[in-house]
């Protein structure tokens, strides 16, 4: 039997959006499993709590049983090697994602050289979504549910 490809979305999903949705999505047509990690880091306050995220997200995903989500505090790389994952995904907004995400990889595959990166490039209609904007409309009271595949 081939071994099966697990993939970890790793992000900080605070929130998780729709823009998130979309690449876990298309990872299941990609992958046999995904595991979605909310990276925790004690010394930076979120806006939502990690692990209500994770209770929200499961909400979003019912009944798909091939993705999971996880709270953790350590490298992604090292979650990678722990979890079984071969392979990363990471979404592609715009060239300021792609610097980043391009130095991330870099580290990463120095970390962990099995360990293969895969971007997807973001839908059009979810190019402009993003976690800091919608913690801003949410702080001032505006309706985020457009912008988020869950109730919160
Ligand atoms: P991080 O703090 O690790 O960047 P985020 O939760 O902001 O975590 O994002 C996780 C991943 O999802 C990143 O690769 C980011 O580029 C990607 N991403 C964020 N918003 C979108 C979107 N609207 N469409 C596609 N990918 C996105």
């Amino acid at each position: 039997m081939s071994e099966k490809k697990i993939a970890l979305f790793p992000g900080s999903f605070d929130p998780f959006t729709k823009g998130h949705e979309d690449i876990v999505r298309r990872s299941l047509k990609l992958f046999d499993e995904v595991i979605i990690a909310i990276g925790y880091n004690s010394a930076k306050s979120r806006y939502f709590e990690a692990d209500y995220m994770v209770d929200r997200i499961k909400s979003a995903f019912l009944p798909e049983d091939r993705m999971s989500v996880m709270v953790y505090n350590e490298l992604t790389a090292d979650l990678a090697q722990k979890t079984g994952a071969s392979y990363l995904v990471r979404g592609l907004r715009n060239t300021t994602d792609f610097e980043y995400e391009n130095s991330i990889s870099q580290v990463n595959r120095y970390l962990n050289d099995h360990l293969e990166t895969v971007f997807l490039i973001t839908a059009p209609e979810y190019a402009h979504i993003s976690s800091t904007i919608i913690r801003e409309v949410h702080k001032y009271d505006g309706d985020i549910s457009p912008f988020i595949p869950y109730k919160l």
